[in-house]
């Protein structure tokens, strides 16, 4: 049996719509995914990496192929995890998510344009993350390619995938109106449960 499975979508295909349609979600995640689960399978048999978690394995192992596969798959899980259907009117619930954003970021809307900026801004293919910082504060970073928080002791709460496989289909080069939408969809209280 396989070590490493396509994890289900908690939402139906089209819930995303517009900010990620069913066709989208159908090559990102049916098909990019799939393909990196389906590398990481084969890459870890027989090596110390076998039996492993995905977090173990980006954690510990070395760069390289097995690192970007086990690192892609961690970053699309938390992605596509975060997601909750479409509504104009999505802003962050009262809890201690919200309390956290407001004390290293002064409002709602600052976090919301900074993080934005950082994924705009992001050269070539790669990831924005929100994490929680060892002392507790949150921040904001860039990640290249595969690249995942863990890597430098931060726990990932929040995580827009810049790659251009993800918004192609529905924004093509738009990349900062994809970005805006994806602020529709977000499931804030998924955020906020990785805080603990
Ligand atoms: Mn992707």
């Amino acid at each position: 049996m396989a070590q490493f499975e396509l994890a289900a979508l908690p939402y139906a295909p089209e819930a995303l719509n517009p900010a990620i349609s069913a066709e989208t979600l159908s090559f990102h995640h049916g098909k990019h995914l799939q393909t990196y689960v389906n590398n990481l399978n084969n890459l870890v048999e027989g090596t110390p990496f076998a039996g492993k978690s995905i977090e173990e394995i980006v954690t510990e192992a070395p760069e390289g192929g097995i690192l970007n596969n086990a690192g892609q798959i961690l970053n699309h899980n938390l992605y596509f995890a975060q997601f909750k259907g479409y509504s104009e009117e999505n802003s962050i619930p009262e809890g201690k998510f919200r309390e956290a954003v407001e004390r290293d970021f002064g409002s709602e809307e600052g976090f919301i344009k900074e993080f934005s900026a950082k994924a705009v801004g992001l050269f070539g293919s790669g990831w924005a993350w929100l994490s929680l910082s060892p002392e507790g504060k949150l921040v904001i970073t860039q990640e290249g390619n595969a690249g995942n928080p863990l890597r430098k002791g931060l726990k990932p709460l929040l995580t827009f995938d810049v790659w251009e496989h993800a918004y192609y289909i529905d924004f093509r080069n738009r990349r900062a109106d994809h970005i805006a939408s994806l602020w529709k969809i977000i499931d804030w209280k998924v955020v906020q449960d990785r805080m603990s």
